[in-house]
């Protein structure tokens, strides 16, 4: 294999690659690299370093799913962020561009101009109450005046900032009363940082230095910052996955179970160095230890020579309304972590707190940090603890009243909001709010989908900003909790337009009022309340997968919706919202949206054959699909037939646009996935049996019917060709509309398959005298080449006629084209002639429907099964028809010949045949629709 080929084969297989430094790591579906592709990877190395350095794939796994609530590992193709994402501030583009891409879609990313205690202002002008306080970092809010004067103090003072192995007044005083603010506590030491993730570094060298042990046992949930030693004792897997940290099961128990605790000591009685615990989680959704836990970890630490490290970054220096939360369960660590308020909102100023117990000469003669403890970042402290502790410590009197307060009122909500609100947590002004959006999900509509997909928080916290004018974030391992954070100095009147944002944006969502939770992501400000009741019907997001039963074939069918109006369909909450501003909605939202199941389908058959599948949802408009990279479309659309096959799907339908931007199909095909089909085989069969009837109604003979196949080229329209030559007497081959240019030789090309099409046919059946395939019969000493031009000179074929001469002369008009456009014109049509039109959206022109009585134009392409069809489906215009596409995948499986599913693009004369056969024998009938104008 050349390493070209190589490289193809792999993207084929979809397999990612990453070099690490002189080794290569590939990342592939199950079964993608077998023995003989193994081989070729190690006979070409070199060339495959130069591929995975190009095209810096991240390993597969390295990366969240944009699908926050399926399991489907997604390819390294498509990165969650748009790559055609302009940033429109310098921020998002060189610092935040990932995250920020999230935030400003969400419309979360503001610039704020100024900001004074518990406010901030827009740039727009717009007020906004902070209930985030830079997650617990501004203790009296921003810019207080305290923090500054000292800051511009010790300016005025000339000592300097920084004066390493001198001796700093500021600093040792900072100490001092850092110690002394819990002096029952006995700490004897205290380390200096910058930031909490660094205190935490601190922690974890002290307890080392000090024990002589490695391990560490932290919990799970527990967040103590991002960097790596940090990251080592985080309790989530998310945040270590791709930097490469070890874990060790043995080291991470459940917070809050003493159990665990005990049987983790026992195993090991001598493994731990500390035990790393938040007396109140933070980033894990605000969560209290249930009482005498802590006090029992402080046992168990003691009994088995091992440091207590509690962490209070966020919980510490007055947030829960003690100065310390440790203090609540009367517990005392040895080491004690503290940052973000200790900066006065201010600065960055962070200290770990220590007793005799953790100290230890080899932390305290190598352990530094070039910044930590500066003149500017003690002064800050100081200033901050004078604040803190001024009139014996009334700021934490303040905090226990507005806290239970602020409790109060969110109770009184809850009690309004039961079926969002399913618990509130936390003291203080550290509280949070767990919400639950499950009986969102039983709602039709844009607000079910979102649910589906874990958005609904986001959408919530960007409305409470936008509308509301309250700044939230949901914590960050748990995405369903709110965390209430505002500053310590807060009043209780302040705190009202939270309460009042909060009602109305729940009350929204209750409501299922998707145009007011998304109003201002539209772009429709001030947007009257939604008169439109809640959508009653239309896709119910939470479908269980089914397990499989004996019996019972499974399929799945890929559909998209056909333009933006289908989003409005889908939810009338969004009805009267301008179309220009629904397609800027849909593009917002559509990016986070993973193919999804929407609907579940049950068909029967004849000889009690059943099958049930299930609608896959790709949600982009065929104008999105055809702008997309081909690679893109193809990541796409194969998630989706991803999400089929882990669901249970044995054949797979790829609906709509699905083949046709993913080079029909080709682009999705790879080792393990189920069989797939493009369903052309049997929208041509039932387009040509349309030809049929309606001749038949006209009694037209089919010999002297002229048919004329718009798209001539495509597969749909070359197998009508082919079906259609069988019997009629003429067939005019119109290559698609929008490209002209070498119309001819594309022509030729396909008239001569045609012929060679229709030659195979003769031998299975004979043709109908009169037709195209009689004519050819007399032909058999000319090649399939002069055979096509012969039937042309003959009259009985036109090649790449110009389209208003065919389609005027034509008794039938076929249309199967991937135009998105409404080309075809009253002018264009012959008196009382049939027009089919196949292709989706429409190609006829609403005009030829209100302005020509005289032709009957059908929805091409649409089957009636007789046994019925469960469940309302979007796998056809309404509750009785489907889509023939959709219908081809669901003979496979009534049939339960998943091996013999047409391999995509197979038009043979014999699989035609079978496929009518199987048509036949389940029931499945052409329907007439006529084509009404919307
Ligand atoms: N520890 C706890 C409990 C925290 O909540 C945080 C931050 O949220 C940290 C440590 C890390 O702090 P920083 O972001 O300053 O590194």
């Amino acid at each position: 294999m050349t390493p070209d080929a190589l490289v193809e084969e792999l993207k084929k297989r979809r397999v990612s690659l990453t070099a690490h430094g002189d080794e290569i790591k590939f990342s592939a579906p199950k079964g993608a690299v077998d023995a003989v592709l193994r081989r070729a990877m190690q006979a070409n190395k070199q060339a495959l370093f130069a591929y995975a350095r190009a095209t810096d794939a991240p390993h597969v796994a390295a990366r969240p799913s944009k699908k926050f609530s399926l399991s489907v590992p997604r390819p390294a193709l498509a990165p969650l962020i748009d790559p055609d994402w302009r940033p429109n501030h310098s921020f998002l583009q060189w610092v935040e561009r990932d995250k920020g891409y999230l935030l400003d879609q969400l419309q979360i990313a503001k610039v704020f101009e100024r900001a004074e205690g518990a406010h901030m202002w827009t740039s727009e002008g717009a007020q906004i109450l902070d209930c985030l306080s830079q997650y617990g970092s501004l203790p009296f809010g921003h810019n207080p005046p305290e923090i500054w004067d000292a800051l511009e103090e010790c300016r005025a003072s000339g000592r300097p900032a920084f004066s390493a192995n001198g001796l700093s007044d500021a600093a040792g005083a900072l100490a001092a009363r850092l110690i002394g603010l819990w002096p029952e506590a006995g700490f004897d030491g205290v380390v200096f940082t910058n930031s909490g993730a660094e205190s935490l570094e601190a922690a974890i060298k002290l307890a080392r230095a000090a024990t002589g042990r490695a391990a560490l046992l932290s919990a799970k949930g527990g967040f103590h910052g991002l960097t790596i030693g940090a990251l080592g004792v985080a309790g989530s897997d998310s945040y270590r996955e791709g930097f490469a940290v070890p874990v060790d099961p043995r080291d991470r128990v459940p917070y809050g179970d003493v159990e665990a605790l005990e049987a983790a000591f026992e195993a090991e009685p001598r493994r731990f160095a500390a035990l790393m615990l938040e007396p109140l989680q933070g980033e894990a959704g605000i969560i209290d230890p249930p009482a005498g836990y802590l006090a029992r970890a402080r046992e168990l630490c003691d009994a088995h020579g091992t440091l207590l490290v509690l962490d209070e970054v966020q919980s510490g220096l007055g947030r829960t309304g003690e100065m310390f939360a440790s203090q609540y369960h009367g517990v005392i660590p040895d080491i004690m972590t503290l940052a973000k308020a200790l900066g006065g909102g201010v600065m960055p100023v962070g200290a770990t707190l220590y007793n005799a117990r953790a100290r230890s000469e080899a932390f305290g003669l190598r352990h530094s940090s070039t910044f930590a403890g500066g003149a500017l970042a003690a002064s800050a402290g100081l200033a901050a603890l004078d604040y803190l502790t001024e009139d014996n410590c009334a700021l934490l009197a303040h905090v226990r009243k507005t806290g239970a307060f602020l409790r109060a009122r969110l109770e009184a909500l809850q009690s309004r909001f039961p079926d969002f609100i399913t618990g509130l947590s936390g003291r203080g002004m550290m509280q949070g709010i767990r919400l639950d959006f499950a009986s969102l999900h039983e709602k039709p509509g844009l607000l079910g989908l979102v649910t589906q997909q874990n958005l609904t928080i986001h959408l919530v916290v960007s409305h409470l900003l936008n509308k509301g004018g309250v700044r939230l974030a949901p914590s960050f391992s748990a995405g369903d909790v709110l965390r209430i954070q505002p500053p310590l100095t807060v009043r209780e009147d302040e705190l009202e337009p939270l309460f009042a944002a909060l009602e109305a944006t729940l009350g929204a969502l209750r409501a299922g009022d998707t145009g007011e939770v998304l109003a201002h992501l539209i772009g429709v400000e001030d947007r009257a309340p939604s008169e439109a009741k809640p959508p009653v019907t239309g896709p119910r997001p939470t479908i269980e997968a089914r397990p499989a039963q004996a019996g019972e074939g499974r399929f799945a069918f890929v559909v998209h919706p056909l333009d933006i109006a289908d989003f409005a369909r889908l939810d009338p909450g969004l009805g009267g919202v301008e179309h220009g501003k629904l397609a800027g909605l849909v593009d917002r939202l559509s990016h986070f949206i993973d193919p999804f199941p929407i609907e579940r389908l049950e068909i029967a058959g004849s000889g009690g054959a059943r099958a049930y599948g299930e609608l896959i949802l790709v949600p982009h408009t065929p104008d999105v699909l055809m702008r997309m990279p081909a690679a893109k479309a193809e990541e796409e659309f194969g998630l989706a037939v991803d999400v089929a096959h882990e669901r249970g799907a044995r054949v797979v339908g790829l609906g709509g646009f699905s083949s046709i931007v993913t080079r029909g199909g080709m682009g999705l095909i790879a080792p393990k996935r189920p069989s797939l089909t493009s369903g052309n085989a049997y929208t041509s069969i039932i387009a040509a049996q349309a030809i049929e009837a309606g001749m038949a109604r006209r009694g037209q003979a089919l010999a002297q019917t002229r048919v004329a196949i718009l798209g001539a080229a495509g597969m749909v329209g070359r197998a009508t060709a082919l079906l259609a030559a069988q019997k009629a007497g003429h067939i005019a081959l119109v290559g698609n509309p929008n490209r002209v240019e070498a119309v001819r030789e594309r022509g030729l090309a396909v008239a001569v398959e045609l012929v060679r099409g229709m030659r195979a046919f003769a031998a299975l059946e004979a043709p109908a005298p009169g037709s195209v395939a009689s004519a050819l019969s007399t032909m058999a000493e000319l090649s399939d080449a002069a055979a096509a031009i012969a039937l042309e000179e003959a009259g009985r074929i036109a090649i790449a006629p110009p389209l208003t001469q065919a389609t005027k002369a034509a008794h039938a008009i076929i249309l199967a084209t991937n135009s998105t456009e409404r080309f075809l014109t009253p002018a264009h049509v012959r008196q009382g002639a049939l027009v089919c039109d196949v292709s989706r959206p429409f190609n006829v022109h609403p005009d030829v429907i209100t302005e020509r009585p005289d032709v009957e134009v059908i929805e091409g392409g649409l089957v009636k099964p007789r046994e019925g069809l469960k469940g309302p489906t979007l796998a056809g215009p309404d509750d009785t028809h489907i889509f023939a596409c959709a219908a081809e995948t669901m003979l496979w499986s009534l049939e339960g010949a998943y091996a013999r599913v047409h391999p995509l693009g197979c038009m043979e004369p014999a699989r035609l045949l079978e496929l009518s056969r199987i048509g036949q024998k389940h029931g499945f009938d052409l329907a007439m629709v006529p084509m009404i104008e919307e």
